[in-house]
């Protein structure tokens, strides 16, 4: 139900996605009024937001499972050497089960159709002249490029198909890379959302972040029919430029954002540097938010996600120097190989490479042995500092 705006709301969050929503759900259950801002038709956009069940503890899973669309309890991935199955559960949280949850919230108002022009630290002005006066506003609003940051692109478009058959897929395939390999690191990921139902999607992590949309559609149609999956009909299509980050200096990132905002999400850098999930720091950020002392106000939000954000990048200085190999040190048609071999370690550190919380022993592990790309290359990508300099 979309309620009427309340005269003051105690915190406004500016766009509607995945970051804004989950913070919204956890400060209205601390009775906070809250309202939401989104300037498309409908909050939550056109979207699923996978996660691995180990990605986060188990008081959050237990916080989000109203929001699971599809659960499994195992997945697999597929490389030309070999293919491998995980006992990893996996989830997905759909834009309708996200915007289903924030409509139904007491607390929570929704504003669709309503571009944000302007926010400062106790209002945003919309397009068509509105002001809306909050002591808490928070900025959600999704990437922005920013300074301090060099990044690849992952890529992708998928398509939910409707089969003539059943299927016979029990579990997700992360990664099908026995594929060829086009426009640098590619695979399919599979997940089988009913017996005759599937979402397929075609991904390229890749230099530019150029999109051809209709011909990565018409590759997921080839995929189907070389799996002897008979198409009914493709039901829904979603498509992503995702950053992957290269090389990252927080200080000069934060220093572009406006001193008057509080960001959370993408437009805070909040993401996995190598995966491009954001879900799982999404939902930390909710949790520090609603954690934090009252009368909450846009500084404090502010300097909490700031000290968050910095500790975050100290912890995720590893995952940018693997990124560097992959884009710098590999050629793109042989990018596969290094995903290749990290997949032939232990399902515990690879669980906690997806969590972004990798232990020293976990980084030894990855970078000890025979390199999957030349040495000399991989040793130009050590530097961080060099890597911003554009060298
Ligand atoms: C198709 C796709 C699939 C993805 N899949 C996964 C996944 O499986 N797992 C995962 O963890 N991550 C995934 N990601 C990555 C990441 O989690 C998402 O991009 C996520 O939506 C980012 O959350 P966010 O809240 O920062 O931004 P968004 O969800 O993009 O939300 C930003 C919102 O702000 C609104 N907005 C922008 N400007 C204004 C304005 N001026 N006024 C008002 N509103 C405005 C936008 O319309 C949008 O609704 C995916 C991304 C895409 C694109």
């Amino acid at each position: 139900m979309r309620r009427s705006a309340p005269d003051k709301p105690d915190v406004l969050l500016a766009g509607g996605g995945l970051a804004s929503c989950l913070a919204a759900l956890r400060l209205a259950e601390t009775r906070l009024k809250v309202v939401l801002v989104e300037a498309g038709s409908q909050i939550c956009g056109n979207h699923t937001w996978s996660f691995h069940q180990t990605d986060l503890p188990a008081d959050d899973l237990e916080r989000v499972a109203p929001l699971i669309a599809h659960s499994w309890q195992s997945q697999k991935v597929v490389f030309p050497r070999f293919e491998r199955v995980l006992s990893t559960p996996y989830a997905s949280i759909t834009s309708e089960t996200l915007r289903a949850a924030v409509y139904r919230s007491e607390n929570i108002t929704v504003r669709e159709n309503s571009p944000i022009e302007d926010l400062g630290a106790d209002h945003a002005v919309l397009d068509n002249g509105d002001r809306i006066h909050a002591d808490c506003i928070i900025d959600g609003r999704g990437f922005s490029d920013a300074p301090g940051l060099k990044l690849g692109f992952q890529k992708f478009v998928g398509v939910e198909l409707e089969l003539d058959r059943p299927h016979g897929e029990q579990m997700p395939t992360i990664m099908d890379a026995s594929v060829d390999q086009q426009d640098g690191y590619r695979f399919f990921y599979v997940l089988p959302f009913s017996p005759t139902r599937l979402l397929i999607e075609d991904t390229r992590y890749s230099d530019g972040g150029d999109l051809d949309f209709e011909a990565l559609h018409s590759d997921i149609l080839a995929y189907a029919a070389t799996r002897a999956w008979v198409v009914k009909k493709a039901v829904r299509t979603e498509k992503g430029v995702l950053p992957v980050t290269l090389a990252h200096d927080v200080e000069r990132f934060w220093s572009a954002i406006p001193a008057a905002t509080a960001p959370i999400g993408l437009r805070a850098g909040l993401s996995h540097p190598t995966t491009g999930y954001s879900l799982p720091m999404a939902v930390e950020t909710a949790n520090l938010i609603a954690a934090l002392e009252r009368p909450l106000t846009t500084d404090r939000v502010r300097r909490a996600i700031y000290r968050y954000a910095v500790t975050r990048n100290r912890e995720q200085a590893f995952f940018r120097l693997l990124n560097r190999m992959l884009f710098r040190a590999a050629e793109p048609e042989k990018r596969y190989i290094v995903m290749q071999r990290f997949y032939t370690l232990r399902q515990p550190l690879i669980e906690r490479f997806y969590a972004g919380r990798v232990r020293l022993a976990d980084k030894m592990r990855v970078l000890v042995g025979k390199p999957p790309v030349p040495i000399h290359r991989a040793i130009g990508c050590v530097s961080e500092a060099r890597a911003l300099a554009g060298e």
